[in-house]
């Protein structure tokens, strides 16, 4: 493929091929020095032309990817550089932390000097986005995606003391975040009352080896006809106030998807709905189609659910959308998403306008056939992944590099991690393995240095979206408990991050409630240090599911439809402490650490509301205690001498065998085959 480019390209003038597929607003006087002849922002130009002539090829199909958000991690994974120095306002910024060593936190913020992640993300679901696009890149897919540019971000958490967390504005400057550029292109979307101009961005998602990209164009609402409250429209990420604005925000990731598609002169042959937000797309898509000619475009869409969640599905009053689409769209989304009488549920019109449908584990889809019955035979799983390249820490990758007779390959072939199997008895490898792990544990121990973390002292992480079937207080729910198996067993240290969508009150509750219980261990601090992080991003995420010896994950089975974070974690030969849910469903047999608590019965879903705590606190201290007990039974002493035999580098090895199932290259093909049904 390189060659054949080399060869088509070659001599000829890059930049103009470049400013013929992208008209730049502002190209002179702010990105000239960015964009040249052979260069983008750092990066190879000649991989755009590649792929944006690739996506022009009549003769592949060509693929559209929706989404409301995306997590693409710049921050660490091929970042952008330019020439003109770092608006201080793209800059990670200082975070507090809440921890029951309060004088550290009075004292002092964690510094990180890095770019900030494109804000465009809130969690999971945009993780998943963002490291499928890089999958298709690595790829080298003919696809495009689409989302909106969130001036706003989604929100930025701020800890008041100790009374919970107050949910800010996040500042950022897309003009100068390096590598996104806004085009002179503005579509209009036309509703019921009105005309809605969309400005048009554009940002690049680089594969592995920077020899390909996936364009993401950004829908943007900020321009001037605008009213001024359409113009906030794009402001905030999932802003729930009304259902006007929720409604908006989701026709304009819809209609201003396909409207942007058809601008830019691109023709996609299959839509990919990640997530029912993005269901209006097929309304605009189907204007002015007969019957016969809607009932064939579904041929052309295909559908993602992420949720279990009943509050996950988005439903609107019929009148609201009846005020704000013209009568033949609202027709189409009443026929398609009709729910109880008076109701329009995205999730029914994303399924019924789709050829192909998925839940995203195995257990989520047992539970999608228990809520959907009527679909059954559609719905199939593909479960997630995680991008390897994205998620495997540095020293890590130098494990996997320097044993390339047994992980041959292994950048174009992550699934080959399956033989870290062969070298279970390998003395080399298994010193290799913990040797990476102290590492990247320095590493998180030096961020943190301020609260004097330990790199020879037992650390397990719970860091995720607060909300409350994932069970952010668990492991608090009886800290007399906790002080007494670290008293007994071994210094604990533990911590704890996560955002509360900010009109999710009983989500926000468990933040005051974590707080609470943490203030009042200061007299603990030398056997069990607790660190609450402000602000969970990325950036942390990559830090802490690489960094820790034990990720805890306890959502109340079965409402984690799959869940990412433990993937991560596995990638690095971080063991795992979890529930039954989701994708650990999967992995339970697979000795990547402990399985403890409820499980919701064969064929059943059970009440979201009842947590089972009481119980599943118990379950999880024996099953925690355990693993302290190992872990300081592998460290000896103050010399932080290991027993490589020890079980404990076994679960280690195990982690990294399922990896090798649990990745974005894995799901891709998957998707490929049952539901992009590409060759
Ligand atoms: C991976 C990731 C998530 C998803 O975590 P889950 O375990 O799926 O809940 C959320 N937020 C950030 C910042 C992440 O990196």
């Amino acid at each position: 493929m390189e060659s054949r480019v080399d060869k088509q390209t070659q001599n000829s003038d890059y930049l103009s091929e470049f400013l013929s597929l992208n008209q730049v607003e502002g190209f002179q006087e702010n990105y000239a020095q960015d964009i040249t002849a052979d260069n983008y922002f750092g990066m190879p130009i000649a991989s755009i032309i590649l792929a944006e002539n690739k996506l022009k090829d009549q003769a592949v199909r060509r693929l559209g990817y929706f989404s409301m958000e995306y997590g693409l991690a710049p921050s660490f994974y091929n970042t952008f550089t330019s020439v003109r120095p770092l608006n201080p306002d793209n800059k990670i910024p200082e975070n507090t932390v809440f921890s029951n060593y309060r004088l550290a936190d009075y004292f002092f913020d964690v510094k990180v000097d890095s770019l900030i992640d494109l804000p465009i993300y809130s969690g999971g679901l945009g993780v998943l986005a963002g490291d499928t696009v890089k999958t298709m890149a690595d790829y080298k897919l003919p696809a495009l995606a689409v989302g909106i540019l969130w001036r706003s971000g989604y929100f930025r958490q701020r800890f008041w003391f100790k009374h919970g967390q107050v949910p800010e504005k996040m500042k950022w400057e897309p003009k100068s975040y390096p590598g996104l550029i806004p085009l002179k292109n503005i579509i209009k979307i036309s509703l019921k009352q009105e005309t809605i101009s969309l400005r048009l961005w554009k940002y690049y998602v680089y594969s592995y080896k920077h020899d390909y990209v996936i364009p993401l164009v950004l829908l943007d609402a900020d321009v001037e006809p605008n009213r001024e409250d359409v113009r906030r429209l794009t402001d905030q990420l999932y802003r729930s106030d009304n259902n006007w604005l929720k409604a908006m925000q989701r026709i304009i990731l819809g209609y201003g998807g396909i409207a942007a598609i058809k601008e830019l002169g691109y023709d996609i042959d299959t839509f990919h709905l990640n997530e029912g937000h993005a269901a209006f797309a097929f309304i605009e898509k189907s204007r002015g189609m007969s019957e016969a000619e809607v009932e064939n475009l579904k041929k052309h869409f295909v559908y993602t659910c992420h949720t279990p969640v009943e509050a996950g599905h988005d439903r609107f009053p019929s009148d609201e959308l009846r005020n704000i689409l013209s009568d033949s769209d609202f027709e189409l989304a009443q026929r398609l998403g009709k729910d109880r009488a008076g109701v329009v549920n995205l999730t029914l019109l994303a399924m019924n306008a789709s050829s192909a449908i998925n839940a995203v584990s195995k257990n989520h889809q047992m539970v999608m056939h228990l809520q959907f019955p009527k679909y059954k035979e559609q719905i199939q799983y593909v479960t997630n992944g995680v991008h390897p390249y994205t998620w495997i820490s540095r020293p890590f990758m130098q494990v996997y590099k320097s044993f390339p007779a047994v992980f041959k390959n292994f950048e174009d072939n992550p699934m080959i991690l399956a033989k870290a199997e062969e070298l279970r008895s390998d003395e080399g490898f298994r010193k290799a393995v913990w040797q990476a792990h102290q590492e990247s544990k320095s590493g998180l121990c030096s961020l943190l240095e301020k609260w004097s973390l330990k790199k020879d002292a037992f650390t397990v992480c719970w860091a995720r979206r607060i909300a409350a079937y994932k069970r952010p207080s668990l492991v608090l729910y009886d800290v007399q408990r906790l002080i007494e198996i670290a008293k007994i067993t071994g210094p604990i240290q533990l911590i704890l991050a996560g955002k509360a969508h900010p009109n999710d009150n009983l989500g926000s509750t468990f933040v005051n409630e974590m707080m609470d219980k943490v203030d009042g261990l200061s007299n603990a601090y030398d056997y069990l240090k607790i660190v609450i992080l402000e602000n969970y991003d990325m950036y942390f995420g990559k830090a802490l599911t690489s960094g820790v010896d034990v990720w805890l994950n306890n959502p109340l089975p079965p409402f984690e439809a799959s869940g990412t974070s433990g993937m991560k974690a596995l990638l690095n030969g971080v063991v795992q402490l979890s529930t039954l849910d989701g994708w650990v469903v999967e992995a339970a047999d697979k000795g990547i650490g402990r399985i403890f608590g409820y499980k919701n019965g064969e064929g059943k879903i059970g009440n979201e509301m009842d947590l089972h705590m009481q119980e599943d606190s118990i379950a999880l201290y024996q099953a925690l205690e355990e693993l302290v007990g190992l872990y300081y039974k592998t460290v000896h002493g103050s010399k932080n001498e290991v027993d490589l035999t020890s079980p404990w580098i076994d679960y280690m090895i195990s982690c990294i065998v399922a990896s090798a199932h649990f990745n974005t290259y894995r799901m891709l093909d998957e998707y490929k085959q049952l539901i992009w049904k590409l060759p």
